[in-house]
């Protein structure tokens, strides 16, 4: 086994495809959570990853920034979640690695980021957070283990300068996180754990 020097993380070829076509900017945070959970849900389908997506958009004008699917099984990088990759794509097309130095950017996704990418979240410099939900919901539907977050996380958003925005498009991400439930697709958990807190929701409050 050769020492590797360098990694890439690429969206998936349906989804690059599909970015000149997608529309140059998304006013609402209703119609921003629309291509998120489309896209969530299509990318789990087409089997790159979990059902998850992000997009990173101008929190005033609604312009695209960027897009981002979760990639971790056609990857095979485990960090590889919707945020990083909305995130990093944001930095990439703007060259900085604070996406608040000059900008008024969002970062809109279909739930609660789960505990890497609340670090991920808090260090890119992203000013508002849009999240189609939070709660125990997502990994009692698809196994996924969201890691020990914070119970204050939304708080600890704001205390940071970071507006957090919930429940926007909730249902019909819930209603992503059941059809991939229902499907036989891979919980890509680390050991193959599934979601240790899902049957203790009394914990995460
Ligand atoms: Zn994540």
């Amino acid at each position: 086994m050769a020492i590797a020097t360098t990694y890439s993380m690429t969206l998936p070829p349906w989804l690059a495809a599909e970015v000149p076509a997608l529309p140059e900017s998304l006013e609402r945070h209703e119609a921003q959570m629309a291509l998120v959970n489309r896209l969530a849900d299509r990318n789990w389908r087409e089997g790159n990853g979990g059902p998850f997506a992000a997009i990173v958009v101008d929190h005033v004008t609604g312009r695209l920034v960027s897009v981002g699917v979760n990639v971790v099984l056609s990857t095979g990088v485990s960090s590889g979640h919707a945020e990083v990759m909305a995130l990093a794509l944001a930095q990439q097309a703007l060259g900085t690695w604070d996406l608040g130095d000059g900008h008024d950017l969002a970062l809109v996704v279909n739930w609660r980021p789960c505990v890497q990418c609340y670090g991920a979240t808090l260090w890119s410099g992203v000013r508002h957070l849009v999240v189609a939900g939070d709660g125990p919901e997502l990994e009692r539907l698809t196994g996924f283990d969201e890691g020990p977050m914070v119970a204050d996380w939304a708080q600890q958003f704001e205390r940071r300068g970071i507006e957090v925005v919930q429940d926007v498009g909730r249902a019909d991400a819930l209603a992503v996180y059941a059809a991939y439930g229902e499907s036989s697709s891979v919980v890509y958990n680390a050991r193959g754990q599934g979601a240790i807190d899902a049957e203790a929701p009394d914990a995460r409050t």
